[in-house]
């Protein structure tokens, strides 16, 4: 590929609601383009590399036995009332009319289509196991997309579904998708762990998520630093002992100073020391519950997230006190009661409050407490910053790095990921749902076991630069380069000599099936490579004509902070 004939389209400035660094990185190289909240164009030289794990996942599922297809994006409503997900899934699924106003769905994943498939199709247990996968666009409205392709609206999923005669060749199944995912993510050249996650009412221990590692993950995940046990949060929490942690439970029975208590009023209030790692508080109080009754106790548990961010904070009843434990997020809690974030807590509430400490102290940075009452409640605490060590503010959770781990090896550390994969074994849960079976060798009708397999292929990405990104830009990994190397020619224009050594060299690596660019566009050598920096191409090789004189040109790898000289007949063998 020529420069001049390829669209290069940098931007010195990210734009403004690009919150993190892969989102800011995508835009300003020119890789993405929002068209509306949550959707993007995926430009030339994103597309590269969004074909690019696309490869590497076909080339994997085939290898595993896979077999490609592509179901509409648009899915009529009848197969998912089936299911019952035309009802449950709420508004994260995208619902539509056509002319005849009869309705569908834009697919946000494909279980309903493909089960649809294999009752047609797969008729006799002879055909099975079947794995039927595609990549395709999928839609889900998120209720808050951002960060660019992380959490699109519009995105390219690479969905597998298998389909086996009994639990155990499902179980089979699955293992051998395992094994084909960290083939997978082996090749991306990402630095990843695979966690377990929890597989829902099915039960049993068959759901992993992969996680690329990076500090910005949306996810928390639990490790053991003397074994192999890892499992996102959700799932690490519950397997954690119920035992309550020093504090659990206990109701308060002082009253706060009005207007004025602080980080150490609270530790007091809530007999905790100060000191201790931050993670959950339950607020109780009688109030208006949903449905607007006075009187009922309401019991909010509000589970922190170190990452100080107020809309990552989920809100939720407490389990045991009230069955209808779920989580909301704040913004959902800032819709019901209608206060602001940055003053959340009792406030919202219209009744006294009782503070329970449940386990441990919720603290988070620049987290204002406050309360409905001034005479009652806590009011203008900055938890944050009245904290006398503030690095005490961490991942507020049940489990806390430094908890024994489940399998009595090693203690539990924690890290921050994004989840770009998920394989899930469904049994016969859509089966069941669609009706859906084969004749087994008996004679009867048989019910499919079924597992799942999804891979975020333009999350991924976006994860990569999160992961692997400096000052200047990005820094891909070879796998999943836009190119893997970029000739830079210095003074093409003046120097005959660098033009025909930068073509001759292109034509060579052309011809040895490098993914090369060349960049005959003529910039300032400063523009030049900070456009390619930015890019985040790994490999450059740089011609000028003082290099020439002494039969040399540069090679620089991205990570590198400085050229080597490479003689310039070697370069070709050098840089393959
Ligand atoms: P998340 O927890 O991030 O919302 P999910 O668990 O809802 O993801 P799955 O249903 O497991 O997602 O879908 C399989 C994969 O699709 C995920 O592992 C992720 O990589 C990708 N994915 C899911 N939602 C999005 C999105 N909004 N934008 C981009 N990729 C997504
Ligand atoms: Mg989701
Ligand atoms: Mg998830
Ligand atoms: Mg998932």
């Amino acid at each position: 590929m020529k420069a001049s004939q390829f669209l290069i389209s940098t931007l010195k400035e990210a734009p403004a609601d690009a919150e993190v660094v892969s989102h800011q990185l995508m835009t300003r190289a020119g890789m993405i383009k929002r068209l509306s909240a949550g959707v993007y164009t995926y430009m030339p030289m994103g597309l590269r590399v969004i074909r690019k794990v696309e490869a590497i996942v076909r080339e994997e599922m085939n290898r595993a036995g896979a077999v490609e297809c592509s179901m509409p994006v648009v899915q009529p409503a009848e197969l998912w009332r089936e299911t019952g997900r035309f009802q449950t899934m709420g508004p994260e699924l995208l619902r539509i009319q056509d002319r005849h106003e009869r309705d569908f769905v834009v697919q946000p994943t494909s279980e309903e289509a493909v089960t649809d498939i294999a009752r047609q199709d797969f008729r006799s247990y002879k055909q099975l196991p079947k794995n039927l996968y595609q990549i395709q666009t999928k839609f889900r409205d998120e209720r808050r997309p951002r960060f660019g392709l992380m959490r699109g609206r519009e995105f390219v999923m690479k969905d597998a579904y298998s389909f086996d005669r009994d639990e155990a060749g499902a179980k089979a199944s699955y293992q051998i998708m395992a094994r084909a995912y960290r083939a997978i993510f082996d090749r991306f050249g990402l630095s990843y762990r695979a966690v377990a996650a929890d597989s829902g009412a099915i039960g049993g221990d068959l759901s992993e998520e992969f996680q690329v590692i990076a500090s910005t993950g949306e996810d928390a995940i639990v490790y053991s630093t003397g074994s192999g046990y890892a499992a996102n949060m959700e799932k690490a929490e519950s397997a954690a002992p119920a035992a309550p942690r020093p504090g659990a439970g206990q109701a308060l029975t002082k009253t706060p100073t009005p207007g004025k208590s602080t980080c150490a009023d609270v530790a007091e209030l809530l007999s905790i020391p100060l000191k201790s790692t931050v993670k959950s508080l339950v607020l109780a109080t009688d109030t208006l519950d949903d449905q607007g009754e006075v009187g009922k106790t309401q019991v909010w548990l509000l589970l922190l997230r170190g990452d100080h961010d107020m809309n990552e904070i989920k809100v939720g009843k407490l389990p045991g006190l009230n069955e209808s434990f779920r989580f909301a997020t704040v913004p959902e809690i800032i819709e019901h009661f209608g206060t602001k974030p940055g003053y959340l807590g009792p406030i919202q509430l219209k009744k006294p409050v009782k503070v329970v400490a449940d386990r441990e102290v919720a603290v988070m940075a620049d987290w204002v407490c406050g309360a409905n009452e001034e005479d009652f409640h806590l009011t203008g605490v900055n938890w944050g910053r009245d904290l006398p060590e503030p690095d005490l503010v961490a991942d507020i959770r049940n489990v806390v790095a430094g908890d024994p781990s489940p399998d009595g090896q090693g203690e539990l550390a924690i890290q921050r990921g994004i989840e770009v994969g998920h394989i899930f074994f469904l049994g016969t849960k859509y089966s069941k749902a669609m009706n859906a079976t084969f004749l087994d060798e008996d004679g009867k009708p048989k019910h499919f076991q079924m597992g799942c397999y999804g891979i975020g292929v333009t999350r991924l990405p976006a994860a990569a630069i999160e992961q692997n990104h400096d000052e200047r830009g990005i820094i891909w990994p070879d796998a999943i380069a836009p190119f893997t190397l970029v000739i830079c020619p210095v003074g093409m224009d003046r120097s005959e000599a660098v033009k025909a050594s930068a073509e001759s060299l292109y034509q060579d690596l052309v011809a040895a099936g490098v993914d090369v660019i060349l960049d005959d566009r003529g910039e300032r050598p400063g523009a030049m490579f900070a456009d390619w920096e930015l890019i985040g191409v790994p490999h450059r090789v740089t011609i000028g004509d003082r290099g020439l004189k002494e039969g040399q040109v540069e090679y620089q790898h991205r990570r590198d902070a400085a050229p080597t000289k490479v003689a310039a007949a070697d370069i070709t063998a050098f840089v393959k």
